[in-house]
């Protein structure tokens, strides 16, 4: 095989490669579709560039090579705008600078003072930091997202600055002639090279479309199992994480306990400041008892402006306790609309697994008595199901 018809075979596949991708685009939430498209348009410039580099040696070398060598940059350029679009990297001009010195540098090594060992280096340092640039970006969202299909693309990326690297010490090595052509098929490195140039690229869209499948079902998965409004677990996970808990419970002994929380006076607080002035409230409520809950206690919003919390105490006074860290987390702090500050209170009925409990249910139904208790009682203020419901005549609550 000839390297023009790697050339060849690689600008089908990126072809080929774009089309699927953009035959998905519809299928794309429209926050990953600026950064397909993008790619998209990296994987045409670098077919198209692909495609000159085949017939470089049927025209003028200062006009081909720099525009070669200029759509490979850009292509790599898109590739790198689109990784930042898929991690909301504001795009800026600058990402142009790489391309633009690759172009002028070629077309000074292929033009005006014709060097191909110049041109070389040039096109290689200019790959070798296009290629660093999309590993960084990769590699900064190692906490973000853990996805193995961002692993496998910077994987790719790797080899090839590898690649690169090694290519340029080679010819830095053995050296050039002067009348050197990409084209030359009797030297090996010019065929192993657009190989491996055309071929990562094209796994790499590969990758790339992995990496939004798995955006798109984290989203999905997000979507399902958490409140849209005040991003806390729904009613949903909540069950499910309920109803694993009771079994941890019955089988290993590990108990649990919960509390119902209900904001006092809620509707008060719609009627005088409106409903999305309601819905602030909520947001900002799910923020103080996400931010009082400890580790591995799991806040919920079931419903309306009740929310569950679990907890892992199993005593009375510890779960009472647990109501009122969270109660005065949201007592001491007041929720500001605007100019305005609402005092905002929740009331909270707590309860424990008990040995005769036969379903999750039946401790939430428990917790629930305990919060009439606590509207009863006042409001701002925490019951426990078993005072309430075995000595209500001995502990009215706790009172604040
Ligand atoms: P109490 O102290 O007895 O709990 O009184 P309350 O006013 O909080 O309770 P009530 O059940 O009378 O009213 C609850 C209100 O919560 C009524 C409903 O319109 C409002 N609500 C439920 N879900 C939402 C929501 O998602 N957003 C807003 N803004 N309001 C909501
Ligand atoms: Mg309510
Ligand atoms: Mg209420």
């Amino acid at each position: 095989m000839e390297p023009a018809t790697v050339y060849l075979l690689g600008a089908l596949m990126m072809m080929a490669n774009g089309g699927v991708l953009g035959l998905m685009h519809r299928d794309f939430p429209p926050s990953l579709r600026p950064s397909a498209v993008t790619w998209r348009i990296g994987t045409l410039l670098h077919a198209c560039g692909c495609t000159m580099f085949m017939v470089q040696d049927s025209l003028p070398h200062s006009f081909v090579l720099p525009l070669a060598n200029g759509l490979v940059m850009g292509g790599f350029t898109c590739y790198w705008g689109a990784l930042r679009q898929f991690y909301g990297t504001p795009r800026t001009l600058l990402q142009l600078a790489p391309v633009t010195a690759g172009v002028i540098g070629v077309y000074w090594y292929a033009g005006v003072a014709p060097n191909p060992m110049g041109r070389m280096v040039v096109v290689s340092l200019v790959w070798m930091a296009l290629l660093a640039l999309c590993i960084h970006n990769l590699l900064l969202q190692s906490r973000r997202d853990r996805a193995w299909s961002r692993q496998v693309m910077a994987g790719i990326f790797i080899v090839l600055l590898m690649t690169v690297a090694f290519r340029l010490g080679w010819f830095l090595t053995v050296g050039m002639a002067p009348d050197y052509s990409g084209l030359d098929g009797s030297l090996w490195m010019n065929m192993a090279s657009p190989v491996v140039v055309s071929i990562m690229p094209v796994i790499g869209t590969t990758a790339f479309l992995l990496m939004c499948s798995e955006r798109i079902r984290r989203q999905w998965e997000r979507a399902a199992s958490t409140d849209y409004l005040t991003g806390l677990a729904n009613r949903r996970t909540l069950a499910d994480a309920g109803a694993t808990r009771f079994e941890q419970a019955r089988v290993r002994g590990r108990g649990f306990g919960l509390g119902v929380i209900d904001i006092d006076h809620f509707k008060s607080i719609n009627d005088r400041y409106g409903h999305d002035v309601g819905d602030a409230a909520l947001k900002h409520v799910a923020a103080r008892l996400e931010l009082a809950c400890r580790e591995g206690e799991l806040p919920a919003r079931q419903g309306g402006e009740e929310f569950v919390v679990l907890f892992d105490d199993v005593a009375h006074d510890s779960v009472l306790a647990a109501g009122e860290r969270l109660r005065h987390a949201v007592a001491g702090s007041p929720f500001i609309a605007g100019e305005v500050m609402v005092p905002v209170t929740v009331s909270i009925g707590v309860a424990v697994c008990m040995p005769e409990d036969m379903e999750f249910d039946s401790v939430l139904r428990r917790a629930d008595a305990a919060l009439y208790a606590a509207k009863q009682g006042g409001r701002n203020r925490v019951e426990c199901a078993a005072l309430v419901t075995r000595m209500p005549e001995l502990v009215p609550g706790t009172v604040v």
